[in-house]
């Protein structure tokens, strides 16, 4: 999707403080980072949210979590705690319209979020 953001990080046109790149996913640091640890993980593939998803879908799907928990062991947030959050449309703040994970951690996590 030419006008996507993310798309554009995953095609390698705008910048990012990447720290995964391979076949169907890249991670990346957030530019507004919510804990000393904030990394999005993302499809290279433009898929809008969790809604968008397909059955077919479930490997990614799967490629992500396991991307994330090794990320998690990598930054040695693994331990003391994580999140890992995906927000739905507007009400949960979605803001950027292509799926992604943040991953998040270093500091205690309140529930419920707000
Ligand atoms: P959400 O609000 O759940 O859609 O999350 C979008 C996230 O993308 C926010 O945490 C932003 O700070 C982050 N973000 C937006 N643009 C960039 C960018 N160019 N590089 C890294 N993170 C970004």
């Amino acid at each position: 999707m030419p006008d996507c953001i993310f798309c554009r990080i995953a095609a390698g046109e705008i910048p990012a403080a990447k720290v995964h790149d391979s076949e169907h996913l890249i991670a990346f640091r957030d530019v507004n980072p919510q804990a000393p640890v904030h990394i999005l993980i993302i499809p290279k593939r433009h898929v809008e949210s969790v809604l968008a998803l397909q059955e077919a879908d479930s490997p990614l799907v799967g490629e992500i979590h396991f991307l994330a928990a090794r990320l998690a062991r990598d930054e040695g947030i693994a331990d003391s705690g994580f999140r890992l959050v995906t927000n739905t449309n507007a009400a949960a703040g979605q803001s950027v319209p292509h799926l992604h994970f943040h991953l998040l951690g270093g500091r205690p996590m309140r529930w419920p979020p707000g």
